[in-house]
């Protein structure tokens, strides 16, 4: 299971940017990196080393959708990177925390999903393990993007 993601300052500016450029409509875009097995080996940490952004399907200030082509090819232009898909990423103009529909679309992707709320101006990353499980958001001290 999934305990902690890693992130950098840069890759998070980033985010917020897109976040804000979008407002008032939902932002996405996918997280790739790696994961890395922490402690006793029991739980992992996805480490972010890119950041690919990603149109919002429904246009909408409620809901954020990644046509389904779309994350396809993505996940495709990543793994030949031989990198992985540790996270979604997705703004609010409400609280950072994951809607009913988020949670849906959770039990498919089952990877960390970043929120950032434009409104309290800041980030959570959960998991959902039968429950909603919110993670650790730690910084990571070198930016890797290429
Ligand atoms: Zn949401």
């Amino acid at each position: 299971m999934i305990s902690i993601i890693s992130i950098s300052q840069q890759h998070l500016l980033d985010l917020e940017r897109i976040a804000k450029e979008s407002y008032p409509v939902e932002a996405c875009a996918v997280l790739e990196g790696t994961l890395t097995l922490i402690d006793d080996e029991s739980s992992e940490r996805a480490n972010v080393l890119g950041i690919v952004p990603m149109r919002n399907a429904d246009e909408s200030i409620y809901t954020f959708r990644i046509d389904t082509n779309d994350l396809i090819n993505t996940y495709q232009e990543i793994s030949s990177r031989n990198m992985e898909v540790v996270g979604i990423f997705h703004s609010h103009s409400s609280n950072a925390y994951p809607s009913l529909t988020d949670r849906k679309y959770m039990e498919l992707n089952p990877v960390v999903w970043l929120i950032y709320s434009t409104l309290s101006q800041n980030f959570s990353a959960y998991i959902l393990d039968d429950i909603v499980i919110q993670i650790r958001l730690e910084f990571s001290s070198s930016n890797h993007a290429a």
